[in-house]
């Protein structure tokens, strides 16, 4: 039988009748042949709750057991869903990560999918098991420890299930109907899109749409699972939502794809540090083993020796990336003026493949940002993106801009 994985959000599983009507689409696919891997998240909300427990009691916690306790969430639902579709009469069985058992890395909180072999799921399919709903996020290291996969992990379950059974597609249910030009919350003249490229969907994910976890395009676009999102709250045709898939399927595309933001962001500048060989690695060693996760790095033209570095970074982690210029000055790593820090920025991108054989977009993008008096303070680019940081308060108009100039309301 051809092989179909489900995934359904927090959203689609929130309450017994959600997940009533998520087995019902199900249902739909079983009753089309399928034998069908339903992934499934914990109850929105829960696994907040779970993480906000787990601070109150120990606010450094054990890893081990942070992963014990937000793990839970999704047993839940596993349970509730093969209930549901036991109801049905479709033939379910629930299962946590342990039984598959889904291998991970023993990296706690954020562990790696190593392996998840089919044996055990594939035998119950052949005794007549129409759906294995399994509790997405979770996995168990090689030492036999629960672990899970980073905050919106259960997208990552669901694509390394589709992998390791050869899954025809892999369905993410989901809130919202599908991938967006941009945030329609932000410019309402958003256009869902049909299709996007591995490439395009996962610099739109690293730069801040939370559609879909990041980690889980990067294995789609490893293992070349076609993705598809869509709403649970919808009835579905079969082209619904978006596909996301190879570059090669998509015939044609406007030469950007969609307009990215990030919000918290920051800017931080290292005034007067000495321009030789060792200072940008003394200074980005001190900052990731501060756990600073750095995005953009600019450095100015030296004069007399002396140059500024900047670079931005998320606005939570200032105090850190403070912290660990101060400690390496101590330790008189480094030597600077002052570290300038500016909380007030926020991040912009354009992203498209036809960035590749267009020229022109970085400048039609700068264009308008300068028509709409929007100074840009950082720039960076890739072959399928430009990004700008600029300041928070013209977020907005920046994303609006940029949709109306690269026309993304209309298809191409
Ligand atoms: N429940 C987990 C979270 O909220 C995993 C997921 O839903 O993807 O992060
Ligand atoms: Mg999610």
């Amino acid at each position: 039988m051809p092989v179909l994985v489900m995934k359904f959000g927090g959203t689609s599983v929130a309450t017994l009748d959600r997940i009533r009507r998520a087995s019902k689409r199900v249902g739909v696919e079983v009753a089309k042949g399928y034998d069908v891997i339903v992934i499934v998240s914990a109850m929105s909300g829960k696994t907040n709750e779970l993480v906000g427990w787990v601070n109150e009691t120990s606010p450094l916690y054990d890893a081990r057991e942070y992963d014990a306790v937000v793990s839970s969430g999704e047993n839940v639902t596993a349970g509730l869903m093969a209930l549901t579709l036991q109801e049905m009469d479709v033939p379910a069985r629930s299962w946590q990560g342990w039984q598959v058992p889904v291998m991970t890395t023993s990296a706690h909180s954020t562990a790696r999918i190593e392996d998840i072999p089919p044996a055990n799921i594939t035998a119950k399919f052949a005794e007549g098991m129409k759906v294995a709903v399994v509790a997405g996020f979770q996995g168990v290291s090689a030492e036999g420890r629960i672990t899970t996969l980073g905050r919106g992990g259960s997208d990552t379950t669901a694509v390394a299930f589709a992998a390791a059974f050869g899954a025809e597609r892999c369905d993410i249910y989901t809130d919202v109907d599908g991938v967006y030009t941009t945030d329609p919350r932000v410019e309402a003249k958003a256009r869902k899109l049909d299709k996007i490229s591995f490439e395009e969907m996962l610099e739109l994910a690293s730069l801040g749409a939370k559609v879909l976890q990041t980690r889980s395009v990067e294995l789609a676009m490893r293992y070349k699972v076609k993705l598809r999102v869509l709403s649970s709250f919808e009835e579905q045709s079969d082209d619904a939502g978006t596909l996301v898939c190879d570059e090669e399927e998509i015939m044609e595309s406007n030469v950007v794809a969609g307009v990215a933001f990030s919000r918290e962001e920051a800017k931080m500048t290292l005034v007067s540090v000495a321009d030789r060989p060792g200072i940008a690695a003394a200074i980005f060693t001190a900052l990731s083993e501060g756990g600073v996760n750095v995005d953009m790095i600019v450095q100015n033209i030296s004069e007399e020796g002396h140059t500024d570095m900047t670079w931005s970074c998320p606005v939570d982690q200032v105090k850190r990336a403070e912290k660990a210029m101060a400690d390496a000055a101590a330790k008189e790593v480094l030597q600077f003026q002052t570290l300038i820090a500016d909380t007030d920025v926020a991040k912009v991108s354009v992203v498209g493949i036809g960035m590749r054989s267009h020229t022109g977009v970085a400048a039609k993008m700068f264009d308008v940002l300068s028509k709409e008096g929007i100074n840009i303070q950082v720039i960076t680019t890739s072959e399928i993106k430009i990004s700008v940081l600029i300041n928070r308060k013209y977020m907005e108009l920046a994303v609006q801009a940029l949709h109306d100039a690269f026309e993304l309301d209309k298809a191409s």
